[in-house]
């Protein structure tokens, strides 16, 4: 079932969102190379609680993190832990708040010091992609029309993008329906109407699209073990067009 939110629960949920922005704002701000990923996610956690609110991840499922911290190949779902950042490395840091009742879901992959061209290249494709999604994210729109927006964008760019996980609502729960593919047909899939807050996060690969789950059940690898990119916002559907909640 797709929740449509009131002004209300928009304004509530305005809190969670920022939070989340901050938070994630605050791990580019700190992520560098010689640290661990688990003294970030440390570092995430404390921010989050120091805005009396709680990270949405730490937990979930049985998630020991607070925030999924990927690096390089790995696509998402990476187990902050003892693997210490390199110059050169991308980071994409996946992180989300609850606060009164609302969570906030929020993506961005950070170069490392000194980033090779090719990654670069990747990183400013799978953000861009982000903002060609959202800007379809218009009431009268289909969810496909998200998904076509993004692989449109990256394909044409010789990157791919992962099919086995998918965008979501977000609201009084972290993932919620309408699910929302970085793939799809234009003018198919759920209509968009104003109220619904959903999480758009493309995941775009440098080389298959193909991903693989290591034997830790969480960290999501592509198959061939080439470079991934995520970036995400908590975007609310309204009649007034998107808005993205997600902000610091
Ligand atoms: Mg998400």
């Amino acid at each position: 079932m797709i929740s449509i939110k009131n002004s209300r629960e928009l304004t509530a949920m305005r809190d969670a969102c920022r939070i989340s922005a901050e938070a994630l704002q605050y791990a580019g701000e700190i992520a560098k190379a010689g640290m661990t990923t688990g003294e970030i996610d440390d570092l995430i956690r404390r921010y989050i609680e120091k805005q009396g609110a709680k990270p949405s991840f730490l937990g979930y499922g049985g998630f020991p993190g607070s925030a999924c911290l990927s690096i390089n190949e790995t696509v998402i779902h990476g187990i902050p832990g003892k693997r210490v950042l390199k110059d050169g490395d991308i980071l994409s840091v996946d992180v989300g708040a609850f606060y009164n009742g609302y969570h906030g879901d929020n993506a961005y992959t950070f170069p490392i010091g000194n980033v090779s061209d090719e990654a670069m290249r990747l990183l400013s494709a799978t953000r861009e992609s982000l903002e060609k999604a959202i800007e379809q994210a218009v009431a009268g729109n289909r969810v496909g029309d998200i998904g076509a927006a993004v692989s449109a964008y990256v394909e044409e760019r010789g990157y791919s993008v992962v099919r086995q996980f998918v965008g979501h609502g977000v609201g009084t729960n972290l993932h919620e329906d309408p699910s929302v593919p970085n793939f799809g047909t234009a003018g198919r899939g759920p209509r968009l109407l104003p109220g619904m807050t959903i999480a758009i996060e493309p995941m775009v690969n440098q080389g298959v699209s193909e991903v693989e789950i290591l034997p830790d059940g969480w960290t999501t690898v592509t198959k061939d073990r080439k470079l991934s990119a995520h970036f995400e916002h908590t975007v609310a559907i309204t009649t007034d067009g998107p808005v993205i909640l997600t902000l610091p």
